[in-house]
């Protein structure tokens, strides 16, 4: 077998055997295939597609890759979830500390920021000495000892999706529902979970545009997750506009926080956390009625015990918690500059896709895999779609370390910001659940 007649197979619209598959996995892994050669591979993946067969086949060769975690000694259902990636997407960073204060344990392997989207990896990062690169042991551990842990891609677990991840990056070969649901569903195997729920974003500011394909990636990860045996759950969810009013790392955090605190949680956001939370407890055995699991996810918010288990958390990974405790520690970006309304109407499209490309050209994201990220760097919105405005009223705020990057940002956002005089609908948010 060698890697030219793979490719070639796959360039003429064939389907791959299991033993190619398997062949391609083992050996770009170990490095015996290059990334040019992967790159040829996957961008016929991306163009001609894959059958079922082989994109489950991706996925077991994926996640088998490295070490697959045997969680089984916590004797507790261990429930994972993902997101499909979106533009001010912080579900995680909220509901996993919820989850865990209601004794329901949460091992959670999280991605980098991926063209245009955000990474939790990455937002975590953003807290002064939070370690998202721990061992496998450690990590089982912190999970045993305090019920969380929340870290990146160790080399261990799934380490070809790891490689192919930041090579589909940089060749415009992400929006693939073969390569986004092996992706996904590699990394839920390898990090061990039995039940998962999927947060599929559609819309303007994810990978799938349209309900069309979102529920295709959904029927196709359930389907995965069935033949694996790890039941899988998707929520499909809107992304037309950005999850809640913050985009960038530490900016994220900081709505985080005010959302654990229970000081602010925007309507959107929310939905989101609640929807895909209540899941989780039900997916844990710990309640089949989903609004009192929502009702207990609040409660545990306004008792403090959902934001003293993030603060627990950060500590145990390092991270300092005076900024958790004091959130005006976060450095914040040397430019602050507002986005002034010109007239009376109504909000009528926040592209996400496009505010995450502003997001990430000023530093928030990564152009190239090499890139450092800026923590402090990004935009908090002040409205939604539907919201009435004035002219003269502040429609977001632009954060940024370079004077250029400020006013590009502004000029960018003056036309992304679209306003209608006629009246404008709020967007639905959660769309549809599929088992
Ligand atoms: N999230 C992943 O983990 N993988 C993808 O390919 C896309 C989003």
């Amino acid at each position: 077998m060698n890697i030219l007649d793979i490719i070639a197979k796959k360039r003429d619209k064939e389907e791959l055997s299991k033993e190619e598959i398997e062949y391609f996995i083992k050996h770009y892994t170990d490095g015996k295939i290059t990334d040019y050669q992967a790159s040829a591979l996957v961008m016929a993946i991306f163009i001609n597609g894959m059958t079922k067969q082989e994109t489950t086949n991706l996925t077991l060769a994926m996640a088998h890759s490295g070490e697959i975690l045997d969680l089984s000694s916590f004797n507790k259902t261990i429930v994972d979830k993902h997101s499909t990636g979106g533009v001010g997407d912080k579900v995680s960073i909220i509901v996993l500390p919820i989850v865990a204060s209601l004794n329901i344990p949460v091992a959670k392997m999280s991605g980098r920021g991926l063209g245009f989207t955000g990474g939790t990896a990455d937002k975590l990062e953003s807290i002064p000495g939070y370690q998202t690169n721990i061992d496998i042991n450690t990590f089982v551990k912190n999970v045993e000892n305090i019920g969380i842990s929340m870290i990146t891609q160790t080399l261990n677990l799934a380490p070809a999706d790891k490689k192919l991840y930041a090579l589909r990056d940089t060749i415009a070969c992400v929006e693939s529902i073969p390569l986004i649901a092996s992706s996904i569903m590699s990394k839920k195997i390898a990090s061990g979970a039995e039940k998962i729920v999927l947060e599929v974003t559609c819309g303007l500011g994810a990978f799938m545009k349209n309900i069309e394909s979102a529920r295709e990636l959904a029927k196709e990860m359930i389907e995965i997750g069935k033949l694996a045996d790890r039941e899988t759950k998707c929520i499909i969810t809107n992304m037309n506009e950005p999850l809640g009013f913050a985009i960038g790392n530490n900016l994220e955090i900081i709505e985080s926080i005010k959302f654990l605190r229970g000081e602010e949680m925007p309507e959107d956001l929310k939905e989101v956390v609640l929807e895909v939370g209540s899941e989780m407890i039900k997916l844990a055995g710990q309640g089949n009625d989903k609004e009192e699991n929502k009702r207990k996810m609040i409660e545990n918010i306004y008792n403090g015990k959902a934001i003293q288990k993030f603060i627990q958390m950060v500590q145990n990974q390092g991270g300092d918690i005076n900024y958790i405790e004091n959130i005006e520690n976060f450095p914040v970006a040397k430019y602050c500059k507002n986005i002034i309304c010109s007239k009376n109407g109504y909000i009528k499209q926040l592209n996400a896709e496009e505010i995450g490309k502003v997001a990430c050209m000023l530093g928030a994201g990564r152009v190239k895999k090499e890139d450092n990220i800026d923590f402090e760097v990004g935009i908090i919105l002040n409205v939604k779609v539907g919201d009435n405005v004035k002219q003269g009223d502040v429609l977001a705020k632009v954060y940024a370390n370079d004077e250029e990057k400020l006013a590009i940002a502004e000029d960018s956002l003056l036309d992304i910001i679209k306003v209608d005089e006629n009246y404008v609908d709020k967007e639905k948010v959660i769309i549809e659940l599929l088992q």
